[in-house]
Formats: C-alpha cells, sequence, structure tokens
C-alpha cells in the first residue's frame, strides 16, 4: 500500500493477489477470511475511484499471480512491500526467481506498517545479552517524541504507570457492549463464500469488524471516547463473555493496514494532553503499540527460524481438542468432550466466535493452561495463527513461544507466565459459575489450574530453583506435605490422559 503512487498513473498497474496455497496453508478463522478479503475489495475500491488501475486476481500462488501479470501488462518491473513475516520473505525470492526467467526486475521496498524498521532493532539489540522491552520503548518514545516534556523528561514524570493498572472489573459494573459495524454488500459476499469453505473454523454470521479505512477510523475515535480513560486501570481484568472490556479492538485493523501505528498513538496522546485521558491509561495503551508491538516485530526476526521450534521446556502434547471445540462439538470428524473450566472454555468460544478475545485471556489463561499441560508451543501456535482474526506469524508467533509458553528459553520474559487458578480468581468472575473448586489443589472437584500449577513447578524445580523470581514458589514445594505432592503429580497426569488432542 505504502508503494502506491499518490497520483494515478497510467503505466502503473496496483495488483491485488489472492493465494490459493496461503488460503489452505492452515484452517484459519473465517471471520479473519472474510476481514482481509473484504478489506481488499474495499480498498481496490477506493483506488478505483481515485482513478488508478487496479486489478484484484486469485492465483495459485503470489509468485505465480506476479509472474502471469506481469506478462499478461507486459511489465518490466514489479514493486512490492519487503515480506512481513519469512513464509513471505521465501515467496517473494520464488516470484523473483520466475520474474527474472521473464526478464522483470522485482524491487523490494521497505514495510512501513512499522514504527522501527528492522535495522533500527537489529542494531538496538546488537551486543545486549538482555532484550527487554521496557529499554527498547523509551528508545522509541525518544525517537517519536511521544509523551514526551520539552526538558527531555517522560510526561507525568514516569515512562511507566503499570503499578496502577491491575485492578479487576467492578462486581455489578455493566459490561460495554462490542461493537458492530454491520456488514455492506462486499463483506456479506465475502461471508457467504467463506461460509462453505472446508478445513476453516470459527464462526462467520458474527463478524462485525471494519473493512474500511473510514469505519476503521470511527472505531479508533470511539476507542479513545468510550474505552481509554479508563484503559488502564482495567486491563487485566477478565469478564465472562467480554472478548474486549475496555480494550481497543484496534489489532486487527492495524495489523491489515487499515489504520497506522502512529496515527493511533498520536490520538491517545492527544486525547491525553487535552485532559480527557490520565497519563496512566494513555500510556498504557501507548506502551502496547510503540512498545510491544514493534519490540514484538522485532524479537521475531532477532529470534527467527529458530522460534518456530523452539520448545525451552521440552513440551510434549500435542494441541488439545478443546482448542477447536469447547463445548465437546464435532471437529474434524471427532469430539474431546465439552470442557468445564469456565475461564478456559469462554475465552475459546470468544475466539471461535470472534475471532478474538484481550491480552489477559490469550496470556493468563489459554497460553498459562496450555505451559502447565504441557502443549508443545509450535502446536498452540499454530491455533493462535490460525484462529485471531489479528493473528500473523511476525506477532503470534513471538507472543505464543516466546510470551506466553517460555519455549525461547526466556528471551522474551524474564519468567514463563504461568500462575494457579488464585490469579483467575483474583482478575476475573469466572471462579464463582465453575464446577471446580480455586480453593482445592487436589480432589474431584480441585481447580486443575492448581494442580497443573504445582505439577509444572515440581518438572521444572530445578531449572527454577535459583530464579529470584521463581525460588519463592519452589521453596514453597520443598515444604509441601510428601502425599499431597504425590496426589498432585498422579490427578495432574491423569488429567493429561483425560483429554483428546489433535491427531
Ligand atoms: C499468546 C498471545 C498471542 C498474541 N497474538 C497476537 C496476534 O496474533 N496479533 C496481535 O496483534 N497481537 C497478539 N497478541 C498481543 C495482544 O494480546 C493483542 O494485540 C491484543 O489483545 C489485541 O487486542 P486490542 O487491539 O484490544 O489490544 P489493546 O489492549 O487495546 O492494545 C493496543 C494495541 O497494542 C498492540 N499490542 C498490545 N500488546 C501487544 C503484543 N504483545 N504484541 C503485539 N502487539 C501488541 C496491538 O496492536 C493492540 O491493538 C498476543 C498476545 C499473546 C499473549
Ligand atoms: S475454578 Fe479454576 S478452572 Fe474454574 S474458572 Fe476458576 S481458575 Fe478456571
Amino acid at each position: 500500500m505504502a508503494n502506491i503512487p499518490r497520483e494515478p498513473r497510467e503505466d502503473v498497474v496496483v495488483v491485488l493477489l489472492e493465494s490459493v496455497a496461503k488460503g489452505a496453508s492452515l484452517p484459519w478463522h473465517r471471520q479473519k477470511l472474510v476481514l482481509i478479503l473484504s478489506a481488499m475489495r474495499h480498498f481496490a475500491a477506493s483506488l478505483e475511484k481515485a482513478g488508478h488501475r487496479v486489478v484484484l486476481r486469485k492465483a495459485p500462488t503470489y509468485a505465480e499471480g506476479l509472474a502471469t501479470l506481469a506478462q499478461e501488462f507486459g511489465a518490466t518491473r514489479v514493486v512490492a512491500t519487503e515480506g512481513r513475516e519469512q513464509d513471505m520473505v521465501d515467496e517473494l525470492e520464488r516470484a523473483r526467481t520466475q520474474l527474472d526467467a521473464l526478464g522483470v526486475s522485482l524491487v523490494l521496498r521497505e514495510d512501513r506498517g512499522f514504527l522501527a524498521t528492522r535495522e533500527e532493532f537489529a542494531t538496538w539489540a546488537r551486543g545486549r545479552k538482555e532484550h527487554r522491552m521496557e529499554w527498547f520503548y523509551r528508545e522509541m518514545r525518544r525517537k517519536h517524541n511521544i509523551l514526551m516534556e520539552p526538558d527531555g523528561t517522560p510526561s507525568g514524570g514516569d515512562w511507566n504507570f503499570d503499578a496502577d493498572n491491575r485492578k479487576p472489573w467492578p462486581k455489578g459494573r455493566e459490561v460495554p457492549p462490542l461493537w458492530r459495524t454491520e456488514p455492506d454488500a462486499i463483506t456479506r459476499e465475502q461471508m457467504e463464500r467463506v461460509r462453505g469453505w472446508s478445513n476453516r473454523w470459527g464462526t462467520v454470521d458474527t463478524f462485525a469488524l471494519p473493512v474500511s479505512r473510514a469505519d476503521a477510523k470511527a472505531w479508533l475515535e470511539r476507542f479513545i471516547v468510550e474505552r481509554l480513560p479508563e484503559f488502564g486501570p482495567y486491563e487485566d481484568a477478565l469478564v465472562h463473555g467480554a472478548p474486549d472490556l475496555l480494550h481497543s479492538s484496534l489489532s486487527s485493523l492495524i495489523n491489515v493496514g487499515l489504520l497506522h501505528p502512529l496515527e493511533v498513538v498520536k490520538r491517545a496522546e492527544r486525547a491525553y494532553r487535552e485532559g480527557h485521558v490520565p497519563i496512566a491509561s494513555a500510556e498504557g495503551f501507548i506502551r502496547q503499540i510503540l512498545g510491544w508491538r514493534e519490540y514484538i516485530r522485532g524479537m521475531y526476526w532477532h529470534l527467527m527460524p529458530g522460534l518456530r521450534t523452539a520448545n525451552a521446556l521440552n513440551a510434549p502434547l500435542p494441541l488439545p481438542q478443546w482448542f477447536w471445540a469447547p463445548d465437546g462439538e464435532a471437529y474434524n470428524g471427532t469430539t474431546g468432550g465439552a470442557c468445564e473450566m469456565r475461564c478456559l472454555s469462554d475465552t475459546i468460544r470468544q475466539v471461535r466466535d470472534y475471532g478474538r478475545t484481550h491480552h489477559i485471556g490469550r496470556l493468563m489463561v489459554q497460553c498459562n493452561f496450555a505451559t502447565m499441560l504441557g502443549v508443545q508451543p509450535a502446536a498452540l501456535s499454530r491455533w493462535f495463527w490460525a484462529g485471531f482474526t489479528d493473528a500473523y506469524e511476525w506477532v503470534e508467533l513471538p507472543n505464543v513461544a516466546g510470551m506466553g509458553t517460555w519455549g525461547d528459553g526466556g528471551a522474551l520474559a524474564s519468567k514463563p507466565y504461568v500462575a494457579s487458578g488464585a490469579y483467575v480468581n483474583r482478575m476475573s468472575n469466572y471462579c464463582g459459575g465453575c464446577r471446580y473448586n480455586v480453593k482445592q489443589r487436589t480432589g474431584p472437584d480441585a481447580c486443575p489450574m492448581n494442580f497443573l500449577y504445582w505439577d509444572f513447578m515440581d518438572r521444572h524445580r530445578e531449572r527454577f530453583a535459583k530464579h529470584p523470581r521463581m525460588r519463592m514458589m519452589t521453596k514453597h514445594l520443598d515444604g509441601m506435605d510428601a502425599d499431597e505432592l504425590v496426589q498432585i503429580r498422579t490427578q495432574a497426569q491423569q488429567f493429561r490422559e483425560s483429554l483428546s488432542y489433535d491427531g
């Protein structure tokens, strides 16, 4: 997109390609397909309206599509944006080979959908033993002059207000409604198209994301007014049936190119400067985009290609069927029974029905459960990549194999994000209505998050015994009654064996 001439040119054809191979490479969520296919069509229409020559085509692969169209239009040069992730980098190299054979050159331009270049991040990362997000984020604040005072100090007197952002959702307070952009005729056509596609996942009828620039900007404005003022304090809160709560739900729109990250960051900063939003919320939100999003993308390239198979904790298991079918519905001809863990089944249902759940559901419920159970990071990553409307390998893989499962052995997070049921109980309203008892560690009603947590600590006791932030827990294990520990190990193993897994 960034490489399209501002003014239409007779000698330039803008090409948008649908790759059949890419579309069949994973069991993609139907809403993710609708988002991409419909956004492409809206974009094509807006370019045509502005006078550009546009071609939207389906091709067996991107490389073949480019070669065919280059011949059809007698092109001498193809200009494309550099690959955002490894598969696209490889595909563009295949395209280069095919185009070379036709005497057509391929020129790759920088991806302008980020606020740091790959080279910039690589320079920052080079020679550092530790790559903590916080240090990179501060450099980005200075570079883009966001939330900075004229004397070079951070606005509000601090770089980070995370300590203020840890509140559960108040009891009895109404949950804000999910936003809906009514699907127009173009979107409805794509919904019908993907509805019948086999080997795809997820509900299509609830699709309500923006697919045009105007609607995406309207969601940004709505977020700034309705949710940003209280974004910070409730960032970590979980509520049954609420995929967004006060989160922005903008990730899918930023990642697909409908919003630019800098416009989102600047809009949030303006809301703070104009006095509509407290610093803790403005900074907390800006850190997600200027800090986390850029850092995650940088770390993806820093850790590839090993990140795809990273499994530092030697987790052995495939993905439990529950992740595809939380209500015990048939999936790929089998059923794994209904998931009775209220936290896990609800967050998975949100993904199945909307293609999203917010950060804490992903990290502290889904990844937490999978890590403690012993699911291979690559198996979990495949689910995240296919199932979320905002997921692309460059962003889901570091989040899953790094932050979520500690598969990278600590390159991203100093310790695994594992927690017992007590955390879920503190931050959510899940446990009250759950069939399990969050206070029990063993026994038929014990919360699985509890025995899996202590079993995890036990299995990795040696590794974490000297870890400054984990040794308290391993010490607690040392003091645990021997019979209880045996019971925990047995119950965790029986639980593992009771589940159905991806074949
Ligand atoms: C296991 C796991 C998998 C994830 N997979 C993805 C993914 O595939 N795609 C994706 O965009 N985000 C991913 N995230 C990050 C984060 O959870 C989502 O960006 C966020 O939940 C999207 O909802 P939102 O737009 O309401 O976010 P908000 O909470 O409103 O945050 C604002 C924006 O900050 C950015 N952001 C925040 N955290 C991260 C992060 N850790 N990495 C990258 N960007 C971030 C997003 O662009 C997001 O829109 C993942 C996190 C975890 C723990
Ligand atoms: S009791 Fe355990 S399984 Fe049930 S909702 Fe709470 S944490 Fe989840």
